[in-house]
């Protein structure tokens, strides 16, 4: 494999920059354009060691330069990798690189270091996805679930899957193998056991990645309500400064704004939107399409209510949109007289919250009821936890599988249908962690990656 390089630090200017070569012959090459102030060559050097010395291109020197040296397997890639670290200018860093790519490298691709890793055996790809998600990690809870993701954790619960799954399989080829025998009474018990305690395995990983979604990649989030609720308020609130505009004329909100905020350990991925009403003003009306269609696919509504005026036809409407949604009502204007009755809201809506809009505290009190819905409040995120839709994907039709096999046995269909569940639960559970997976998977998964990691 070709000897790869990119900048691995943010392109901004920091204290330091670091160019990451990695392949077969990486030494050579940096030493093409590095020298070191002790005179040893790079190719000659141990791994885990470093030369302090100066990096140069056909032109002259460039920068002072540390660089570290890992020898195969003992890298992050698994191949022979140096590290050149220099100052951290933008223009430094680029000249950098030129000086490695002239010497023969040539430029990495998206995650091309974390795929060579992958391909080289040192992560399957559960662990390769949760670098991506460590890296972006925006707080402690997704940085522990993350982290957990790269140490393994997923990894060693889908073997433990597979390993119930196998040992199924296994009891069935003892049946095939021995038809006369009154082993089937005993076995299909085993096997039955054995199915369900890999379901509720499975079911559980899934639960809590739906948990666990709301802290790593962010939840698909609407502010519903009709107009003056209070709506951009509380948007307001939630982002910590004026985004939209506020206004007391009816309807002017008209545009869906977006706006990504962490509340807690909670990130929402939150749209304001114009309120669901009947209009006539064409503009308005796009910005209403747009917000049904917002709605339509959220992970959580927020709806909002007006404590000051009485149910509309229109708050109807919303309280119906949410029946069987995750779904928080927010009574707002509590400084106002009551005119509101809210029994009805909670006859819809479960998780109800009185605040006002208006006063800070109010953005703790909303808090406490998304993390409540969401279940982050019962979530370890110690735990294993699958990162990612395709992790969650390939663990949901795992389950579907099982759930297959259990459906065969129970309903006395032949083995060989038991047999062909179970096969294609395992074959999902091997794409999760990349054993058995398509390369098209795999150039999806790092396509999603930055240049350098
Ligand atoms: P939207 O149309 O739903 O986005 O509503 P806005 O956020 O524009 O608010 C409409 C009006 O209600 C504005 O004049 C706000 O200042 C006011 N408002 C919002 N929240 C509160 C609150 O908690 N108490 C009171 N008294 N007024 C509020």
């Amino acid at each position: 494999m070709s000897v790869i390089a990119a900048i691995s630090t943010p392109n901004a200017a920091g204290g330091i920059g670091i160019v990451r070569v990695s392949g077969d012959g990486a030494f050579l090459i940096a030493d093409r354009c590095f020298r070191s102030v002790s005179g040893r060559k790079l190719s000659g050097m141990k791994g885990y060691t470093a030369a302090f010395g100066t990096v140069f291109d056909d032109s002259g020197d460039i920068d002072e330069c540390v660089c570290i040296v890992y020898r195969a397997p003992h890298s992050y890639t698994g191949e022979d990798t140096v590290e050149l670290s220099c100052h951290g200018g933008l223009f430094i860093m680029q000249k950098v690189l030129r000086a490695v790519l002239s010497a023969g490298a040539v430029p990495a691709s998206p995650g091309e270091f974390t795929r060579r890793a992958f391909l080289n055996g040192k992560m399957d790809l559960a662990q390769a996805e949760s670098v991506m998600a460590l890296i972006s990690a925006q707080g402690t809870a997704a940085l522990n679930a993350s982290r957990n993701t790269l140490e393994g954790a997923v990894s060693r619960k889908t073997e433990e899957i597979s390993g119930l799954l196998l040992s199924a399989a296994a009891s069935l080829a003892a049946w095939a193998d021995y038809p006369e025998d009154d082993v089937p009474a005993v076995e299909g018990k085993t096997l039955g056991e054995t199915l369900s305690a890999a379901e509720a395995q499975l079911s559980r990983l899934i639960d809590r990645c739906d948990s666990g979604k709301a802290v790593t990649e962010g939840v698909r989030t609407v502010i519903c309500g009709k107009p003056n609720v209070g709506k951009s308020t509380l948007m307001n609130l939630l982002t910590g400064y004026d985004r939209s505009i506020v206004t007391s004329v009816a309807g002017t909100t008209r545009d869906v704004v977006e706006e990504t905020v962490r509340l807690g350990d909670v990130v929402l991925r939150l749209a304001d939107t114009a309120g669901i009403h009947e209009t006539s003003d064409e503009v308005e009306k796009i910005g209403v399409s747009a917000a049904k269609k917002r709605l339509e696919n959220a992970d959580l509504i927020i709806a909002v209510f007006d404590i000051s005026r009485p149910l509309s036809e229109e708050d109807e409407e919303l309280l119906r949109a949410c029946r069987s949604r995750r779904a928080v009502a927010v009574i707002n204007k509590t400084d106002l007289m009551q005119e509101l009755d809210t029994r009805t809201i909670g006859e819809y809506i479960p998780e109800t919250v009185e605040l006002s809009a208006k006063s800070a505290d109010s953005a703790d009190t909303l808090k406490c009821a998304i993390e409540k819905i969401l279940g982050v409040d019962e979530t370890d995120f110690t735990q294993e936890m699958l990162i990612g839709e395709r992790q969650r994907q390939c663990a949901v039709n795992a389950l579907s599988f099982v759930r297959e096999a259990l459906g065969a046995l129970n309903a006395g269909l032949t083995l060989d249908a038991v047999n062909i569940s179970i096969d294609s639960a395992l074959g999902e559970l091997m794409s999760l962690t990349g054993k058995r997976v398509t390369e098209e998977t795999v150039n999806e998964v790092f396509a999603k990656f930055c240049v350098g990691k």
